[in-house]
């Protein structure tokens, strides 16, 4: 498949904002790639050169993308950032340069599929001396051979801002429709993906073996699984009743979410992150633990990573384990405040996929598997058929200063990447307050006003997730609660992702100061859920939605372990406000 082709079908994507016409218009892009091109472009499409979870940085800084330009057209380097300056899109200026080029076309080869990939990469792994410049050579050896409109993808790719606004879930149901004709098949290749996290091997198998391939995809060593989510209810009753009269009941951490992947042979272990990023780095004394603790010689294990303290017996606040994100110092952070992993779960055991295997047998085989640690610690659970028993299991955990609580059910399957009530939370509710926070994406933000003029900052407009759209749906326009250090770095890191217009999956009426690129998640409190006809969450071609009241931002900054697809789902706003009425009505 030629490079010209992807560009023309990245432009009409660009053009469109209905999710079905990009669903049609990636089905038959996707249709044109045979076998071996489908993984490439399919990580392309999404902005990236392989599944998230490896981390591959783009690796081109902008100024060496517009000396890259300067070359491959013959403009001067000012006049590249002059025009970059009245376009505010890299992309737009290799394509006006290109277009204009002072240069004679030298070459008349044209780009495809598999050798625009393989360029990227070897840009994106160019690293040492002289980098910069055998980087630079490489994308003016791209741009000589482009057309203006690709190089207005090259450009983007190359910088990591492609951005097409595709979620995950439209490039599912594109596939579908490619293999299929229809969206149905969503099922199928979805369950693929929550297994091995990589939408560009889900692609690759369907080219190949079809849905039945698919389905046969298994759970791998050091291809994270799509972390199982767990539903709310607001009693012990309901809970009880939900998960046919017994249940599990598992102390609720608030640390950082850790799935450990562990070779003993090859002594290697990869720890992932809720979000699926590689947490390995930063939990050296649980990486360190899991090759001696653990009873096994390849296993997957998950649990929360949480700073405790052994001898007292005391948990830290998250905003203690969250230090361990950063990328100095973690050395003397795992003497200083060291880190335990309460396991919970066993997803692979040996080369036996645990994921089938119901909840009670996954458990009792983690526990043997971790007996007698120090590091990695069974969480704390009891099982129960009484809400009473329930509840102070409950009480005991919050005396303890835990979140709360999860029950799981004793017989289900673990269920990756959904939200099901096979997993249950309950946090402590506050007067007058939603028991949870929920989790939100940033999508524009306001100017401050008054005293906050001289940040230049006044608040966020914040959306939640439609799952079943694939789209950002404004839920409440945070106001107050910042400290001048969050108004600063909001302000600075928004303004890197700032948009012209609305961005193409947001769903909003009302208009912020500045759209931003939906790209980060923060936890906000509220005191209650109330419908409003301001917001478009859960409007759903009425006249109202639902709306947050009186929110604060309770996560130190923006949460780094979550992405816009892990924020709170309508669904779930839908929920909590049905929720919050049966607590009203028991409350009287
Ligand atoms: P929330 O983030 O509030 O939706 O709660 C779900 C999160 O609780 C999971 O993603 C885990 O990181 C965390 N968690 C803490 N303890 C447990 C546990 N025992 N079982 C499952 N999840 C837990």
């Amino acid at each position: 498949m030629l490079f010209e082709e992807v560009a023309y079908y990245y432009e009409k994507l660009e053009s469109v904002s209905s999710r079905l016409a990009m669903i049609d218009i990636m089905a038959e892009a996707l249709g044109k790639a045979d076998k071996k091109e489908m993984r490439p472009l399919i990580y392309m499409t999404q902005g990236l050169l392989g599944p998230p979870f490896e981390g591959i940085q783009m690796g081109i800084a902008e100024k060496f993308a517009q000396q890259a330009i300067a070359s491959a057209t013959g403009f001067t380097k000012e006049e590249v950032a002059a025009n970059a300056k009245k376009t505010g899109d890299l992309g737009n200026t290799a394509e006006e340069l290109t277009r204009k080029t002072k240069l004679k076309r030298m070459s008349s080869k044209k780009h495809n599929v598999l050798s625009v990939y393989e360029t990227l990469l070897k840009i994106a792994s160019t690293s040492g001396q002289g980098s910069q410049e055998a980087k630079i050579r490489s994308a003016v050896a791209l741009l000589t051979a482009a057309s203006p409109l690709e190089a207005r993808y090259l450009i983007r790719l190359a910088l990591g801002k492609l951005r097409l606004g595709a979620g995950d879930a439209t490039i599912l149901e594109a596939l579908s429709k490619m293999s299929t004709g229809e969206r149905s098949a969503r099922a199928e290749l979805e369950n693929a993906y929550n297994i091995c996290s990589d939408l560009g091997k889900v692609g690759e198998v369907l080219a190949e073996s079809g849905i039945k391939g698919v389905e046969r995809i298994k759970v791998s060593l050091f291809n994270p699984i799509r972390p199982a989510l767990a539903e709310r209810l607001p009693t012990a009753n309901e809970i009880l009743e939900k998960m046919h009269g017994k249940c599990a009941v598992e102390s609720k951490y608030d640390g950082l979410r850790a799935q450990v992947h562990l070779d003993k042979g090859k002594k290697k272990v990869e720890i992932f992150s809720r979000n699926l990023e590689k947490l390995t780095p930063m939990l050296p004394e649980i990486a360190k633990a899991a090759l001696s603790e653990v009873r096994a010689e390849r296993a997957i294990i998950e649990g929360e990573a949480i700073a405790y303290n052994e001898e007292t017996g005391e948990f830290r606040p998250f905003q203690e384990t969250i230090q361990r994100k950063r990328k100095h110092g973690i050395d003397e952070l795992s003497v200083s405040m060291p880190l335990h992993l309460f396991a919970f779960d066993l997803m692979f055991l040996d080369g036996e996929d645990y994921l089938g295997k119901p909840y009670h047998e996954r458990r009792a085989k983690l526990e043997s598997l971790i007996k007698g640690g120090k590091t990695i610690l069974p969480s704390g659970r009891v099982i129960v058929d009484k809400p009473k028993e329930l509840d102070k299991y409950f009480e005991e955990q919050i005396a303890d200063g835990l979140e709360g609580i999860v029950a799981k059910e004793l017989n289900s399957p673990y269920v990756a990447g959904a939200r099901k009530f096979s997993w249950i939370k309950l946090k402590r509710s506050y007067r007058g307050e939603l028991s949870d926070t929920v989790d939100l994406v940033i999508v524009g933000y306001y100017l401050g006003r008054g005293a906050r003029a001289e940040f230049q900052f006044g608040g966020l407009l914040a959306a939640v997730y439609n799952n079943k759209k694939d789209d950002f749906e404004t839920v409440t326009r945070i106001g107050t609660g910042f400290s001048e250090e969050q108004m600063r770095n909001f302000k600075k890191i928004l303004d890197k992702i700032k948009k012209p217009g609305k961005p193409a999956r947001v769903d909003s009426i009302v208009t912020p100061d500045f759209w931003v690129e939906p790209t980060y998640v923060v936890t906000v409190r509220a005191d209650e859920i109330t419908k409003s006809p301001m917001h478009t969450c859960g409007r759903d071609g009425g006249d109202t939605g639902y709306a947050l009241r009186f929110p604060r931002i309770v996560s130190d900054g923006v949460r780094e372990d979550k992405s816009p697809d892990d924020a709170t789902t309508t669904k779930e706003i839908i929920e909590m406000y049905g929720m919050q009425k049966r607590i009203k009505v028991e409350d009287k």
